[in-house]
């Protein structure tokens, strides 16, 4: 009985003492692995916490850095936005705002969730900010850039891609139309009229014979009632390097109704090898006075108005008859007129283009 106790204790005895051994050749070990696993999964938590403070943008850089060099060298100044299988690239609605430097799409069909397993990966040369959202009509993609682009879109392997160009680089013809005043700045006001109103009427009447002219890009600094801030108006036109900058607008006198009536046309002093205002001013004289039938009032110089001071491009503020002469109103707020308004631009646009502006 006493053999058998002796045995088990020593077998008990000789186990303990190879479990401390074990222990204390791996016990090491095993701290270490699970000191490094705890400060692994911490370090994943403060990562996932810091990708969830980042807005978009910053994941984006964030992702430009995690991808193969092959993917980057593959993306090129591409944006791969979204998985966009089942659908075609036409469904995508592109906006663009290029007096704010903004463009936004929106993907139909698809979501915000997709980005989780398929990030937004690639350039983000241009880029200030990005903002992703699903909206009713699908999923919203929104860029503020640091200069005007030219938003491309392309398709591969059921991908979606996103290419910014700069204007010059897409566009051999660029012109900028400027409907003077806008929002809570009205121009002159006689009678009623509202200067801002007809300049938005002429320079939409002007937009349908541009749309149909494929040789010409046309950007235009509103077509609504907003307000524009004159910096942002020639800025627009700098950027894009605009062949021509035109300014719509109508004269008016001090006095309620006046007999004053005709059309002038501002250009730019400046003195800059390529800077041909004045020439520019003077077909469009030619061609308003022409198609409008009114008085030529000859041609002004224009320094003191910001845009054209700031203008690094052939510009011209078109001043289209008088808003206070009561013939000439009546006249001006006629669709029917502004339609021969817009034909006389349209031409000075063409004359100008084909003299080399
Ligand atoms: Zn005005």
């Amino acid at each position: 009985m006493e053999e058998k106790v002796i045995k088990k204790f020593t077998i008990l005895m000789v186990s303990a003492c190879l479990v401390i051994c074990i222990s204390l050749v791996y016990l090491p070990k095993v701290t270490m692995r699970a000191g490094a696993l705890v400060a692994k999964y911490m370090a994943a938590r403060e990562e996932a916490r810091m990708r969830e403070e980042m807005n978009a943008l910053e994941l984006m850089r964030l992702h430009e850095q995690e991808i193969s060099a092959k993917l980057r060298k593959k993306l090129g100044y591409s944006i791969r936005l979204t998985k966009f299988e089942g659908h075609a690239l036409s469904e995508v609605t592109i906006k663009e705002n290029p007096v704010r430097r903004k463009v936004e799409l929106v993907f139909p069909g698809a979501k915000e969730a997709g980005l989780n397993r398929y990030p937004i990966i690639g350039s983000t040369r241009y880029l200030t900010d990005m903002k992703v959202s699903d909206t009713k009509a699908g999923l919203k993609i929104s860029f503020e850039t640091d200069r005007v682009v030219v938003p491309a879109l392309s398709k591969e392997k059921g991908f979606c891609y996103l290419t910014l160009k700069k204007p010059r680089e897409v566009y051999d013809r660029i012109v900028v139309i400027d409907a003077g005043h806008g929002g809570k700045m009205p121009g002159a006001v006689v009678g009623g009229v509202k200067e801002k109103t007809v300049n938005l009427q002429i320079v939409k009447a002007l937009k349908k014979y541009l749309d149909k002219d494929s040789s010409i890009k046309a950007y235009y600094t509103r077509l609504d009632d907003a307000h524009v801030e004159l910096y942002e108006r020639v800025r627009l036109a700098n950027e894009v390097r605009a062949n021509l900058f035109i300014s719509i607008h109508q004269n008016a006198m001090g006095s309620y109704y006046s007999s004053v009536e005709g059309t002038q046309v501002l250009y730019s002093e400046t003195k800059k090898g390529s800077h041909k205002s004045k020439e520019l001013a003077s077909i469009l004289l030619k061609e308003t006075t022409k198609a409008f039938r009114s008085k030529d009032k000859g041609l002004v110089p224009g320094n003191r108005i910001f845009i054209i001071r700031n203008a690094k491009v052939p510009v011209s503020l078109v001043e289209v008859g008088f808003v206070s002469s009561k013939a000439e109103q009546k006249r001006l707020t006629n669709p029917v007129e502004q339609k021969k308004i817009a034909k006389g631009l349209y031409d000075g646009i063409q004359k100008a283009l084909e003299k080399g502006f």
